[in-house]
Parts: C-alpha cells; structure tokens; sequence
C-alpha cells in the first residue's frame, strides 16, 4: 500500500547508493552497509532539545532557558558524512533524499502521530527564489502522506530575512531570529511539528516554536535530519 508506484519505480530503476554507488535497496538511496555507517543519533538525549544527557533527563540548558519546543527527534548526529549528503540534497535538490530522509524518520519515530499540522521551516521569499526549494517543505510534504495531519506551508512566513545563521556566532544567532516569523492564523489547542534539516543552537527553531505557541498551539514537536551535538 505505501508509495506503491514508488516501489515499481525502483523494479525499473533500481537506485544506487548515494555514497557507494552499491545498489540500494526500497525507498532508499543507500544501500544497507552505508545506512549503518550513518551518525544515528542513538545515545540518550534531552527530550526537549536533542542534545546529549544523562539517561534522557531534561539538560541543563533547557532547564535554564526553556525552549518553546516541547520535543525534539532528530534521525542523525551532525557528523560525517550528514553534511554532504544534506549539501548534496539542498543545493542539487536530490529528491530522492527528501524520500530517504521521511522514509527513515517515519521507520525511526514509529507510533508518533496525532498532530494536527506539520510546518516546514519556513524560507524568506528571498531565499526561496536564490535556492528554488525549501528543503523541509519536500520532506514534510512526504511525511504528511503518511502521517495524515494538515500541511501548512500558508499560516507561518519568515518575513525578515537574515544572513545565514551558520555565519553568526551564538548570541548573534537568537538575536537574527527575533521578529523573524509571524503566524497569520489562529491555532488554538494544536499540536504542531515542525520540520527541518538541521538543528545547530536552535535558534529558528525556538523563534518559530514561540510564534506557533503565540497562536494558541498547544504542543510543538522538532523532528529533524541532524542535530548538532556542540552545546550551547
Ligand atoms: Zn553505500
Ligand atoms: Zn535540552
């Protein structure tokens, strides 16, 4: 029943593994070998922000300064080689990967359903035009198919742009996301997930987390590619 025209795709056009070139198998581009290899991020980690901590307990950081979030899931740590494979993906708008990555995530988050609305992180209208996709938007839209809520790419916009946050330095960083958002809807008692491809400080994260909250939503979840494992 799932992505059956997808898995006849792949009876004629068997992929190849995006980092071996070994034939990959189902509804990924990696074959099994490589798919192990991967950063899981597997060690326990904060609920609330992903990052390492003791036995799953709520991390120092969240406990000092609570992020909007409620939850975060990330698949990988931000290590070797999640960087290429997401430049790759970004900047050459692999699709393929976008299928990959939901399909991962959905295997990885199991049983973990019931939201209302899955948000992308959303790009400035300037950026979109420089990069020609958003890249949480093709992951969240195959998330949708599967995990049924509403995709909503109409009620939250970025309506500053900012310089790249990976150029910033931390406090910088927050800063660039103030005012960086607005929700032009009402979501009162909802449960939102947020989709993005990666997770350094975040900081746009919690800025879009907090303007989901200011209309009313209810629980926000982060699922996302990788997460950054420096703290801070
Ligand atoms: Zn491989
Ligand atoms: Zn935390």
């Amino acid at each position: 029943m799932i992505n059956y025209r997808l898995k006849i795709n792949q009876l004629l056009f068997p992929q190849a593994c995006m980092l071996c070139a070994a034939p990959a198998g189902g509804e990924l581009a990696l074959c099994p070998d490589c798919l192990q290899d991967l950063p899981w991020q597997t060690s326990s980690a904060c609920p609330q922000c992903g990052l390492p901590s003791h036995d799953s307990q709520l991390c120092g950081n969240c406990l000092k300064s609570t992020p909007a979030f409620d939850r975060t899931r990330a698949l990988f740590n931000y290590a070797y080689p999640l960087a290429q494979i997401l430049q790759r993906y970004k900047y050459r708008q692999a699709l393929h990967i976008a299928q990959s990555f939901s399909t991962l995530m959905l295997q990885r988050f199991y049983g973990i359903s019931g939201f209302d609305r899955i948000i992308p992180m959303p790009l400035h209208p300037r950026r979109l035009a420089e990069r020609g996709f958003n890249q949480s938007l093709e992951i969240a839209r195959l998330l949708n198919k599967q995990l049924h809520g509403t995709l909503d790419t109409a009620s939250c916009q970025r309506i500053r742009f900012s310089p790249p946050q990976a150029s910033l330095p931390l406090k910088a960083r927050v800063k660039n996301m103030r005012g960086a958002f607005r929700c032009e809807q009402r979501l009162d008692g909802q449960r939102v997930l947020l989709i993005d491809d990666v997770m350094t400080t975040g900081a746009s994260l919690h800025a879009l987390a907090a303007t989901v909250k200011a209309a009313g939503a209810s629980h926000v979840e982060c699922w996302v590619v990788a997460r950054t494992q420096a703290k801070g």
